[in-house]
């Protein structure tokens, strides 16, 4: 019975002890090496903060396979991992921490004056030092035994429409439940080299973690700067021998739109293409199938609150440049519900909300049980017994073939260049400057922008600014438009839909 995923790292361990789990560009690390240095990490966790269990641990330290030794360290601690952007202003890292309450921040000497100046106060643990502590054998064995599956294994913030970001809570039943699908879908052995794009604080990461980890496989972590320089970026999936790659459609877009495919060849090395997380146009997708036929596309689709994807499209036929791409029918031990507005089953082409249940979904967020309750919610088709579903937000559609087609959202979130962010949160941050009356923001989807509207006389360089100590640069606007007076529509609200001419 497999109860955490430390099973998957100790097995492929005693398989492949010498075999390269993890690399980046200067340091790679075997999975010999990574069970050991996990456990010292592990131990000393133990040691700082004596009797800490069930409790959160940030990592906060730039990409790399120090970040994963961690997260395994973590675990063997009987604690839960939430990954930080070293790289997010120090108020919202601060909002983070009010909620999350941890008991301690992985850290290394070079972010240590950021981790300073945030608003934490407990237990710091530098790496290196934490890396090289002694192996608490008997405590990580006892540690292990009161485990169980239902144990929270992280919790990933996602952009809050209030301004506060939410954590997003999931245990280690749904990250193996997960894997173990993936795994078998998409024949992942020990030959996979995964091309690792996702960042490690969004969930796009834990296909490629774990479904390495459990496979015996190989993830290289690409350097972030490639995803702007397509030819070099291919030369590396060539050069490291790279066969399996899961990005957002936005880094796949980056390498179709500048042709690079004529600059390099990858078709002997590459055969899974993987992608989750926003739309992925078939104009796009199309040159990615003209240059390499012979590739398995798939495309997958799920929120974070799900365990990164619940449904799943393998490319089998041709499609137009326009016609929408289907994310198909829920995975294994998934159930999809789509409901029309009277909360029942949709009948035919009828437009509904997708909704989930299974051992995908997560318990809930943390600290915050109000946002929960809007979200994750009974079963309206069951009255006997409790069955929670989550509300994806996400209005879809069944075809003739009975796959579903991802529409549009029913609230205010959007997805940029791979982002998930809450339209809110930006509002929230410009209203909080001095002198702004109403703002409302937009998302330009033909042109990918961020739109800001605003009744005062501003440059977008004051706005960025204004807002760059509130939230991360992806979520800068990228216009800003001035009109004397934001419209209203009859409840007193500013008239998006107004707003939209002017896009
Ligand atoms: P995240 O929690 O960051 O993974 O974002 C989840 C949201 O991204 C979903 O609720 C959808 O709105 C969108 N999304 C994810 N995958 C797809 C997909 N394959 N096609 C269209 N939208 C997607």
């Amino acid at each position: 019975m497999q109860i955490s995923i430390l099973d998957y790292l100790e097995n492929s361990a005693s398989r492949f002890p010498e075999k390269i789990v993890f690399s980046e560009e200067k340091k790679q690390i075997s999975y010999g090496q990574l069970e050991k240095t996990a456990k010292a990490v592990g131990s000393s966790i133990i040691k700082t903060a004596q009797g800490v269990y069930k409790r959160p641990i940030v990592v906060f330290l730039d990409k790399g396979i120090d970040v994963l030794i961690s997260f395994m360290g973590i675990v063997y601690s009987g604690n839960f991992y939430t990954p930080i952007d070293v790289h997010m202003p120090v108020s919202r890292i601060n909002k983070i921490l009010e909620t999350l309450q941890p008991e301690m921040m992985i850290t290394d000497e070079e972010h240590l004056h950021l981790v300073k100046e945030t608003a934490f106060a407990k237990h710091v643990l530098l790496f290196q030092e934490a890396a090289q502590a002694e192996i608490l054998t008997e405590q990580l064995e006892n540690i292990r035994e009161r485990m169980t599956d239902t144990d929270l294994l992280y919790v990933l913030f996602t952009s809050g429409s209030t301004g506060t970001p939410k954590g997003v809570t999931i245990c280690h039943k749904s990250v193996i439940d997960y894997t173990d699908y993936i795994t078998d879908k998409f024949d992942i052995t020990e030959k996979e080299i995964f091309g690792n794009q996702a960042p490690f604080y969004f969930d796009n990461s834990i296909l490629d973690i774990y479904c390495t980890l459990k496979a015996g496989a190989t993830m290289h972590i690409i350097p972030k700067e490639l995803f702007g320089q397509p030819v070099l970026l291919l030369e590396y999936l060539k050069n490291q021998r790279i066969n399996i790659i899961f990005w957002v459609p936005s880094a796949l877009i980056m390498v179709s739109k500048l042709k690079a495919f004529r600059n390099v060849d990858i078709s002997e090395t590459l055969r899974k293409v993987l992608f989750c997380g926003e739309v992925m146009p078939n104009k796009q997708l199309n040159i990615w199938r003209k240059y390499l036929p012979h590739v398995l596309y798939a495309n997958l689709y799920g929120p974070t609150e799900i365990t990164d994807a619940c449904t799943c499209y393998v490319v089998d036929r041709k499609f137009e440049d326009n016609e929408p791409l289907p994310i198909g029918t829920p995975m294994g031990n998934t159930g999809i519900l789509v409901l029309n507005e009277g909360d029942e089953l949709v009948k035919g082409d009828e437009i509904g909300e997708l909704c989930v249940r299974g051992t995908c979904l997560s318990p809930g967020y943390y600290n915050n049980p109000e946002k929960t309750r809007e979200a994750f919610i009974q079963n309206p088709l069951n009255k006997a017994y409790l069955e929670w579903i989550y509300r994806t937000g996400d209005l879809v559609r069944y075809n003739e073939y009975g796959e579903l087609i991802y529409l549009s959202r029913k609230d205010f979130q959007i997805k940029h260049m791979g982002h998930r962010i809450e339209l809110g949160e930006i509002e929230n941050a410009v209203s909080s400057m001095e002198g702004m009356s109403s703002c409302c923001c937009l998302y330009d989807e033909k042109r990918s922008k961020i739109v800001l509207f605003i009744e005062e006389d501003l440059e977008k360089e004051t706005i960025i600014n204004g807002i760059k100590n509130l939230v991360p640069d992806y979520m800068y606007p990228g216009k800003v438009i001035k009109l004397d007076k934001l419209p209203m529509n009859a409840n007193g609200k500013t008239d998006r839909v107004a707003l939209k001419q002017y896009l």
